[in-house]
């Protein structure tokens, strides 16, 4: 077995159908008396919801979290959470509204309640996004990992069928990756490969039927698992791809995700076999390069787009997204460098067309 090391991350989470009842516990535990709420204007109501159990340990409501935390919002976020004197900051919803509670604790240390209503995973890391001028700068703080984090299936209920799909895949991604990680380790593994398995079992009765409580469990109970594994390790070639795609051509971040992840598969195929037999086993898929063909047939199967064209990339664009996806390019079990502009250009245009991967 090769050398690892394992850093255990201080969050405490909280998972069931109905958990939301335990929030009042939860502020105690972390000694907070007035919780800033944040949502997205569309989640509002939810936030309403969850500012009402909490009566007069509500400091107020901050419902304008958009995608990508742009610097003035997060600006405005904590001037709010100062003037109302609040001393912990509770985010109901996906990765935007995580990411605005991270800004905001990156600033002050208040400590941040997630309450995820996605598979994006963002709670259960210490990174951080922030945007400004046009510019997403991300690091990591361990300021900005949720203290505690509720899982609550039931507040997924509504989370659209075709978001719930592209959330899954964007969370599969991350344990895909994690995978083949240059620092992973064998809990991160195991936590990995379980939840590629609960998220792929869990897609076709979320389509079936949107509130079926169970299949909503189980894409919860994965979008933990692959979670924790973005926030333990190393991420590669995919993400990088994603975040190249997501923020210079402004694609929607978990159908960039979905297109990618089976294209950025087949290319590392070769060079971590591994991780593909693991990937390819947690989904049930068989045969060759069946990790990459089997997560395309999920997303496919499952109503999800496969195709860059088919979310609003240019074709007329896919050559600067080489030139950028290969300039401080990060490690990859297959090198990625100028000499791979090449074959990146010819992955983009697989995944521009949706090419399936044999
Ligand atoms: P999102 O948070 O932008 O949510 C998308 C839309 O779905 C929003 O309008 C939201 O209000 C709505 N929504 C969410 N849950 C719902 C529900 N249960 N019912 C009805 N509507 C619901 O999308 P996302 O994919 O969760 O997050 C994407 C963002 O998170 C990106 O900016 C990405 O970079 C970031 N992210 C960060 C990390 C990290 O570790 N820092 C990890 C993953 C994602």
């Amino acid at each position: 077995m090769k050398e690892f090391i394992y850093n255990g991350q201080p969050s405490r989470v909280v998972f069931g159908a109905g958990a939301l009842q335990h929030l009042e516990r939860e502020i105690e535990l972390l000694g907070a008396r007035k919780a800033l709420v944040l949502s997205t204007p569309e989640q509002r109501d939810q936030a309403q919801r969850v500012a009402d159990r909490l009566g007069s340990r509500a400091a107020g409501i901050f419902a304008r979290a958009v995608m990508h935390v742009p610097i003035e919002t997060a600006r405005e976020a904590r001037e709010e959470a100062r003037r109302l004197g609040a001393d912990c900051a509770i985010a109901i919803g996906g990765g935007s509204t995580t990411g605005l509670g991270k800004a905001i604790a990156l600033d002050s240390g208040l400590p941040i309640l997630a309450i995820p209503t996605t598979y994006a995973g963002s709670e259960m890391t210490p990174i951080y996004g922030i945007t400004e001028a046009g510019l997403k700068k991300t690091g990591r703080d361990a300021r900005v990992l949720p203290r505690t984090v509720i899982y609550d299936p039931a507040l997924t209920l509504t989370l659209p069928v075709a978001l719930s799909v592209t959330s899954g895949m964007n969370a599969i991604a991350h344990a895909a990756e994690g995978l083949y990680a240059q620092d992973s380790n064998p809990v991160m593994d195991l936590m990995a490969e379980e939840g590629i398995r609960a998220i792929a079992q869990a897609l076709p009765g979320i389509c079936r039927r949107a509130d079926d409580m169970g299949a909503r469990g189980e894409a919860l109970y994965g979008a933990w698992l692959c979670g924790s594994v973005l926030g333990n390790v190393g991420m590669a070639l995919h993400h990088k791809l994603c975040h190249t795609l997501g923020g210079s051509f402004n694609l929607p971040h978990a159908e960039v995700h979905t297109v990618v992840l089976p294209q950025a598969m087949a290319f590392n195929a070769e060079a971590a076999p591994r991780a593909m037999a693991r990937i390819a086993r947690a989904l049930g898929a068989t045969g060759r390069g069946s990790a990459a063909a089997g997560l395309f047939d999920l997303a496919r199967d499952n109503g999800a787009p496969v195709a860059l064209k088919d979310i609003g990339m240019q074709a007329s664009d896919l050559d600067r997204a080489a030139d950028l996806a290969v300039q401080n390019p990060y490690w990859n079990p297959r090198p990625i460098g100028q000499a791979q502009r090449g074959e990146i250009r010819q992955l983009l245009q697989r995944a521009y067309e949706g090419v399936r991967p044999d």
